[in-house]
């Protein structure tokens, strides 16, 4: 839910990157979650989203960014949604260089096109990229998780080594390079990587790609037992997915069932109930396995009766709390999504 009146906001943002970039807002293609951002930006510059999230940061709008669209509602359900922010007018290539095995787009450049573009020249994305999906490369280092069926599980973030990211501070800043040995200091490109859209908006992104022959997993991990546990309404399709990850490659148990069947409405609180027990049960299977047990989708309900990522803490939380006040301290970026509601 906004907390500020439409108007409000589109003529502020008016002001900041022009009439020209906005629209209203339109269930349900505009949808996060079961929030409607009354406001829709379309910038078409890497400075105009830089403008606009200066904007949002100093009116206190919550910022909601967008590519692809494949893994909008992924996370907890936003606190507020003030502005979705669509990038994509952004999706040009900028340089492939085959010599290099380096490629630099912007970041709705889709992730399909990317991978077909450096096959024809034999080569293949490095690390583990959703090539079949409809994602971009932004979304998907933002959302920076390996595919299901990845030979490793280091997914998207092995491969990037430069970014150029808005902050909402308003600015433009640049980490990494061309080349992959790139890092003096702390490796503050791949802190955005997996970050999902929580403390800045990749504006465009550098990706090692390397020959496709004899393509294995680069990972130092030897097995990754991975997969997809769903839970089916009444008439058969998807109500909820949930990714399961097994280090070790320890084989899923028979028990709890990898699809929950529903007799009951999904929008009953029976079914919901069930959800939970399911979901709980899985994560002390996986967690006995040093596994996670991630909400993939759900209704937005169930979402908020569960944490969506792993239901325990972090180790790392106090120190994830610093870089999110430091990089977004009035809370604009996809507020309330990510990992203990951050
Ligand atoms: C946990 C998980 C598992 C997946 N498993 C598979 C799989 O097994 N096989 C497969 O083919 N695909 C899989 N996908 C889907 C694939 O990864 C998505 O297509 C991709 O992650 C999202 O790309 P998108 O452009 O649609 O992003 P969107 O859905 O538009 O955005 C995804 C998230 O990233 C943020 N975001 C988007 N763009 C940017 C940006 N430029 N800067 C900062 N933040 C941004 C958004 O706010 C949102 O939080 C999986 C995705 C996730 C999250």
């Amino acid at each position: 839910m906004s907390l500020r009146e439409p108007p409000a906001v589109r003529e502020t943002l008016a002001r900041a990157i022009g009439a020209a970039r906005l629209r209203d807002g339109a269930a349900p293609r505009d949808l996060v979650d079961d929030l409607l951002p009354p406001v829709v930006a379309r910038p078409e510059s890497a400075g105009e989203v830089a403008e606009l999230l200066g904007c949002a940061a100093r009116e206190g709008f919550a910022v909601i960014p967008t590519a692809g669209g494949t893994r909008r509602a992924f996370g907890n359900p936003p606190e507020r949604a003030d502005v979705l922010l669509d990038l994509g007018a952004l999706a040009s290539l900028r340089e492939w260089s085959p010599r290099d095995g380096v490629l630099v787009a912007e970041p709705a450049l889709a992730v399909g096109d990317a991978e077909r573009l450096v096959a024809a020249d034999a080569q293949t994305l490095a690390g583990d990229w959703p090539v079949r999906s409809t994602g971009t490369l932004g979304g998907s280092a933002a959302a920076g998780r390996p595919p299901l069926d990845a030979l490793g599980p280091a997914g998207p973030r092995w491969s990037v080594i430069g970014v150029e990211v808005a902050l909402p501070d308003g600015t433009l800043r640049r980490h990494g390079a061309r080349v992959a040995k790139n890092v003096a200091g702390f490796d503050v490109t791949r802190l955005h990587v997996g970050a999902l859209g929580t403390l800045g908006v990749i504006t465009e992104i550098t990706l090692r790609a390397r020959p496709r022959a004899g393509r294995k997993s680069e990972t130092p991990f030897s097995e990754s037992n991975a997969f997809r546990a769903n839970v089916l309404g009444p008439d058969g399709t998807e109500v909820a997915a949930v990714e399961l990850r097994m280090p070790g490659g320890r084989l899923a148990p028979a028990e709890p069932p990898t699809t929950l069947c529903l007799d009951e409405p999904a929008d009953s609180a029976s079914a919901r109930d069930r959800f939970r027990a399911w979901l709980a049960r899985w994560r002390e299977v996986a967690s006995a396995a040093n596994g996670v047990a991630i909400v993939l989708a759900a209704p937005p309900s169930w979402k908020r009766d569960v944490d969506v990522w792993c239901g325990e803490p972090p180790a790392a939380l106090p120190l994830m709390r610093k870089l999110k006040a430091l990089y977004d301290p009035t809370r604009v970026l996809n507020p309330g999504r990510y990992v203990a509601g951050l």
